[in-house]
């Protein structure tokens, strides 16, 4: 059956979420909702003055005690629920996705998947919230070690995976007894408000989980961290925004955690199966249409197989279906937005100038904001393209003699988020992997993410993890307890 957009719509809120309710805000106003595919405006969304922000905050502040005072097992089903709930309605979410965000429609289905196992990891971790106890060295007391709810948490996502990023941060975070406030992208609020009636739905209370689109995020976000009762800052997006919060946060020392951006090296050895090392340079490189933290932003084949590297890979790239995400035939949506498209084609306009060579692509297309898969050989170990964040279809390829050190060239990056290596040799792998300054690396595929694992970088590309067992750490604050239970009061040694 045909889904149409005002299916995929009907039903969708679009206002603020405090304390369990709906509601316009106090500024009365609404920012658009482009699809990114036909630069239609899908709908409109209410977005949060600063004051609805405190107001979303109380709400959080005086639901917190009772959300942690619920057991564990209690908030486990919770998440349980919404996991399900989520899973039940992938198709709808997934559209919605496409709608706001422009992704084709088999990456939108995956990423509910993936959203949603956020929520069900984060269930089964909120029952082994573990600590510990050891004897003091000296005999004379005991070492108690818990775990706590750090406190309220305020959480803000970008739009490129606008399901992904806001359950990563609120499972675990509810898992961990804390309540939130979650300021979604201003691109792709839908999906994080379908979240909101979903959790609301599952059973969480009133207040525990507050959603507000802003059209200011500077000074919401500003606001929010001025106020003490905001205990946890966890930010996803760009390391320039990251910068300017750590500020902020340091102003009241609100503990952080930082997802920002990344600048993947994709390494492929002499010795590499290349038709496999292509296969996992296309998921690297093409998820998301290359906008993705973890995107591989730049190929270092050794010299003897580049040539044949290059090859496959543009013919992998040209091969692509470039259209809207919606139909569900396509492999390539387009970008966010036209400033994303603009960007590309100065990128490659700055390699072409800088001597590389455009094998395939490199021209935007029709009305939306798309950009064609491109592939960039030749490209110096200098060029300026190696430096940035490119966030798009972009495949610049530098050929590495056996003379190099292909891992300080992959290390020349203030970025360390994720990189990928291709060898066949094992030992070299785990060598290469050890001395890569990354907070994750693939060796011999291009994908990274699972929920059970924990997600993060290392530079400028972030503070902590999200995922896996680490990720409910970071919603918790570390409490020691001395106790004496050493020491006897009665003769007899009790
Ligand atoms: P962005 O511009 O930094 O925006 C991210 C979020 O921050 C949005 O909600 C945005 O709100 C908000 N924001 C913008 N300026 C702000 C300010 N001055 N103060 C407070 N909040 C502010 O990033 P993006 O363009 O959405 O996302 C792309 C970036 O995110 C890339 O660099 C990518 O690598 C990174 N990313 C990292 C990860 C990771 O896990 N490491 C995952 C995904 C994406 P508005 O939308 O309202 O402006």
């Amino acid at each position: 059956m045909a889904t149409s957009i005002e299916q995929v719509l009907e039903g969708v809120p679009t206002g603020l979420f405090i304390g369990g309710e709906w509601c316009i805000g106090t500024g009365n106003e609404t920012v658009p909702v482009v699809n990114p595919a036909t630069e239609d405006v899908i709908a409109e969304v209410a977005v949060a003055t600063p004051e609805d922000g405190l107001e979303a905050l109380t709400s959080a502040a005086e639901a917190m005690p009772r959300w942690v005072a619920r057991s564990p097992r209690h908030r486990a089903e919770v998440l349980l629920k919404a996991f399900e709930l989520m899973t039940q309605r992938v198709d709808n979410l997934a559209h919605l996705i496409v709608l706001e965000n422009g992704k084709p429609l088999a990456d939108a289905r995956s990423e509910v998947a993936y959203a949603a196992e956020f929520f069900r990891w984060y269930a089964e971790e909120a029952v082994r919230n573990e600590g510990s106890i050891v004897t003091s060295p000296g005999g004379s007391n005991n070492i108690v070690v818990l775990h706590q709810p750090i406190g309220v948490a305020l959480l803000v996502t970008p739009w490129n995976f606008p399901a992904a990023m806001a359950t990563r941060k609120i499972g675990p975070a509810l898992a961990a007894g804390c309540s939130v406030v979650l300021k979604p992208a201003s691109e792709t609020p839908l999906t994080a408000l379908a979240i909101a009636a979903i959790l609301h739905e599952a059973g969480v209370p009133a207040g525990v989980v507050n959603v507000l689109a802003s059209a200011s995020a500077g000074r919401f976000v500003g606001t929010l961290l001025k106020d003490d009762r905001v205990r946890k800052l966890s930010f996803t997006g760009s390391t320039e925004v990251g910068r300017l919060l750590l500020a902020d946060a340091a102003q009241s020392v609100v503990d952080c955690s930082m997802e920002l951006g990344g600048n993947a090296p994709f390494i492929v050895f002499e010795d590499a199966d290349v038709q496999a090392a292509v296969a996992g340079a296309m998921v690297a490189k093409m998820r998301n249409g290359g906008q993705a933290c973890t995107a591989a932003n730049r190929f270092y084949v050794a010299r003897s197989i580049e040539p044949e590297f290059t090859e496959r890979l543009t013919m992998a790239m040209s091969k692509l279906v470039l259209g809207p995400g919606w139909e569900g035939q396509s492999d390539v949506g387009p970008l966010i937005n036209g400033a994303a498209q603009k960007s590309m084609g100065e990128i490659v306009a700055s390699a072409v100038k800088e001597g590389a060579a455009l094998e395939v692509g490199g021209s935007q297309v029709g009305r939306g904001f798309y950009y064609r898969p491109s592939v960039l050989s030749g490209v110096h170990p200098t060029a300026s393209i190696l430096r940035e964040e490119i966030f798009g279809p972009l495949a610049p390829v530098v050929a590495f003699d056996p003379d190099d050190d292909v891992v300080v060239m992959a290390n020349d990056s203030e970025h360390g988020l994720a990189a990928y290596v291709y060898t066949r040799d094992l030992a070299r792998s785990l060598r290469v992997a050890e001395a890569l300054e990354y907070g994750m690396v693939g060796v011999n595929r291009g994908f990274v993410s699972d929920p059970a694992a924990p997600f993060g970088g290392v530079k400028q590309s972030g503070l902590g993890r999200e995922g896996g067992r680490e990720g409910m750490r970071e919603f918790t604050e570390c409490k020691y307890v001395s106790v004496d239970w050493a020491t006897a009061s009665d003769s007899r040694g009790w």
